[in-house]
């Protein structure tokens, strides 16, 4: 019996683990810069958790869920998305109560699970790196985590970025919008696709969002949620951009975009770029916004979100070639060189003191001839090589080989260790 891993999704091998890694550390330090601190949550969840959240009309609810009964007959789902299990937590836990700073600001990393057809940049288990933000109104807590996405992307040097932003109002804003957006759709409802047909009178919004070519036709004409702003939600929206433009961070608007998650209201932003190695067009590789009745929703109080998700791969296909490369390439600073049986244990105490001194060590394991072990250490590129025989063991001595000039000395450990810092 041969096993394939299961469709959709992928094995992260070394050396392109490293890559991932980079990508992590880049995140951590950035978000630690904006005094955000990590959360870990389940990688599932109560089905209600996400239905509730993300929306009964929601593809990701309605299509994409990986969900199940347990032996328990317990409704479980893989996590699809970050936030409902953060926000989760942060009611679970409490952590709107007074004891803690305002705003909570956390950040996640992980997998996450939809089931979706299969392709470039879209597998079944993926990876979102997140954050939220609860408990403040201001529209500069908006900006703070639009600049973050940002910041971070450009730590990574991503080419090309392109902000978009729009916004869903507050409640008032979003209800004299809706209507409006049913008028105008009626009309077309023969003609729009059966998911669009579902969605007129349960959530027109996302009919907007609709990925049919007939239904987009139809929804360019539809009216503005920008025309249906209450004066509070119109304050909100200019802030943002007030800001924006005061950072001089360049953005779009684009009154038509609605995020596919039913949550948001106010600012929501997509991260897209360019023809890349994603394709051609705009792909958006980051996207998030402000989640006013969230947390309400999930059984705590009145306290507001923004937040961000951003899938890992489809960023780890923008890295560059240069970043790629430099990561990939591996550094070792000591292969150690062992000749004859009687050396091992020799060998292996040397190795061991090199590791304690923090260099990077490797030797071998299987017993090789010396004319193999050489070559592996030229294979892993290794800075220095050390050689001990059985006379320089009898000595308390060994070679030690500086690669890239092929200077050679004969020295005792003691002695390296004196020189260890020039060897950095
Ligand atoms: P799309 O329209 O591409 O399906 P989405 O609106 O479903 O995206 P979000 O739920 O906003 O995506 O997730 C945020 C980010 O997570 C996306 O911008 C993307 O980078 C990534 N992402 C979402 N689904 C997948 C997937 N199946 N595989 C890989 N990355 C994904
Ligand atoms: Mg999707």
């Amino acid at each position: 019996m041969k096993y394939q891993k299961p469709k959709g999704t992928a094995d992260i091998l070394p050396p392109y683990s490293k890559e991932w890694q980079f990508v992590e550390q880049k995140a951590r330090e950035t978000f630690a810069l904006y005094n955000y601190e990590e959360i870990r949550t389940p990688m599932f969840e109560k089905f209600e958790v996400f239905s509730r959240s993300a929306g009964d009309t929601s593809d990701i609810v309605t299509k994409e869920m990986y969900d199940f009964d347990d032996k328990g007959g317990r409704h479980i789902a893989l996590r699809p998305e970050g936030t409902a299990g953060v926000v989760r937590a942060f009611v679970e836990n409490k952590l709107y109560g007074p004891e803690h700073q305002k705003p909570v600001k956390v950040y996640y990393m992980g997998p996450m699970f939809r089931y979706e057809r299969p392709q470039s940049g879209r597998l079944r288990e993926f990876h979102q790196i997140g954050v939220e933000a609860f408990g403040s109104d201001s529209p500069k807590i908006d900006v703070d985590t639009i600049t973050m996405a940002m910041d971070f992307l450009s730590q990574l040097k991503v080419a090309g970025l392109k902000l978009v932003i729009n916004t869903l109002g507050d409640q008032a804003s979003r209800q004299q919008y809706r209507q409006a957006l049913i008028d105008y759709l009626e009309p077309y409802y023969d003609e729009l696709s059966d998911d669009s047909k579902e969605r007129l009178h349960k959530n027109p919004l996302r009919v907007l969002d609709s990925k049919d070519a007939t239904d987009q036709e139809i929804v360019k004409d539809a009216p503005s949620i920008l025309d249906y702003l209450t004066e509070d939600a119109q304050k909100h929206f200019a802030q943002v951009k007030e800001q924006l433009d005061a950072l001089e961070i360049p953005y779009v608007v684009d009154s038509s975009m609605v995020r596919g998650l039913d949550y948001y209201n106010h600012t929501i932003f997509e991260i897209m770029v360019a023809d890349s190695a994603l394709g051609k067009g705009d792909v958006t590789i980051c996207a998030g916004g402000r989640y006013n009745g969230l947390v309400q929703e999930l059984g705590g109080p009145e306290v507001s979100g923004v937040g961000f998700g951003l899938g890992v791969e489809r960023l780890l296909l923008l890295l560059n070639e240069q970043t790629q490369a430099a990561l990939q390439a591996s550094r070792l600073d000591f292969y150690v060189v062992g000749i004859g049986e009687a050396v091992q244990t020799e060998t292996l105490k040397i190795v061991h003191e090199l590791r304690k001194m923090n260099f990077v060590t490797e030797q071998d394991y299987l017993e090789r001839k010396p004319k193999a072990q050489f070559k592996s250490a030229d294979k892993l590129n290794a800075r220095y090589v050390i050689t001990v025989g059985e006379a320089e063991m009898q000595a308390h001595v060994f070679k030690l080989k500086e690669m890239a000039t092929g200077t050679e000395k004969t020295l005792s450990l003691d002695e390296l260790k004196d020189i260890k810092n020039d060897l950095k």
